[in-house]
């Protein structure tokens, strides 16, 4: 999305936004927007928000505030990654990476088929490890935050949490239905056609991955049940380590995040 920064006094309050001058003309006629056309506006330091055209002309261009966004190099989106414990230090992999992406927070879980032999009495020392790659990754890569990581969920635990979210996706391959089934832009298209964006609202996302030997089906029908989004990431399987990565960075995609148009 194309981003302008403007003089503070170009904001009215946190409702409505003006372009002027090499900017109004930019928009207009370089980059040939038109009412309804969105776009990110900022004033350097204090307020980053999303705003949407009324009125377009190349001396000026006005636009309602649709969405504020927490800080500059904040996704509007928060995507938290749900990981079914992966084995070996793979999760370290999907906390630095998914950092750099642009994830919320992380939200490790267990789940049946589970490779790796959960053990309660390392989890303290493990969440800080994982921690420390957070912030190290947020620094590296100039977040304005450092994802949590949220101590390891049961799955029973997980299921509840669902319904917090306002759109829960369940990365799930199904056996030769992968080309078929709904994908994240159809998810996300459905759920923007039925919820209203809130304003000053960051919609929260969580994205469930299962282990290495998969979600079992009853596990996938829990969590339909419970109110998640089935979705494919394509046709071919991907280690548990680089779905959640891969499924961020297409919700971040289609949220406009990743740059371009
Ligand atoms: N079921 C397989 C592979 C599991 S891949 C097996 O038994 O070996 C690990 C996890 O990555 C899956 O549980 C799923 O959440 C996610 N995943 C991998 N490839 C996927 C795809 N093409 N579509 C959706 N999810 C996928």
């Amino acid at each position: 999305m194309q981003r302008y920064f403007v003089a503070p006094e170009q904001f009215d309050g946190t409702s409505k936004v003006r372009l002027t001058g090499e900017d109004a003309f930019h928009a207009v006629r370089v980059m040939r927007m038109k009412p309804g056309d969105p776009f990110i506006v900022s004033d350097g330091s204090r307020v980053t928000a999303i705003a949407s055209i009324t009125e377009a002309d190349s001396s000026e261009v006005k636009a309602d505030i649709v969405e504020l966004l927490a800080s500059d190099s904040e996704p509007a989106w928060a995507v938290t990654i749900a990981q079914s414990l992966p084995k070996g230090d793979k999760m370290e992999l999907v906390i630095q990476k998914g950092t750099e992406i642009g994830a919320y927070a992380f939200a490790p879980f267990q789940s049946e088929r589970m490779i790796v032999q959960y053990d309660h009495k390392k989890e303290a020392k493990r969440l800080e490890r994982w921690s420390k790659i957070a912030k190290e990754a947020a620094e590296q890569s100039h977040r304005n935050r450092v994802p949590a990581v949220e101590a390891v969920k049961t799955w029973r635990e997980l299921m509840a949490a669902v319904p917090d979210f306002d759109l829960a996706l369940f990365c799930y391959e199904r056996e030769g239905d992968a080309a078929a089934g709904t994908g994240i832009a159809d998810a996300v298209r459905k759920w923007r056609s039925e919820q209203a964006p809130a304003q000053d609202a960051q919609p929260h996302i969580i994205l469930m991955v299962g282990p290495e030997g998969g979600f079992t089906e009853a596990e996938a029908n829990e969590a339909e049940a419970a109110g998640a989004v089935i979705v494919g990431l394509g046709k071919r399987i991907l280690r548990t380590e680089t779905a959640g990565i891969v499924g961020l960075t297409c919700l971040l995609y289609e949220s406009g995040e990743m740059g371009g148009a």
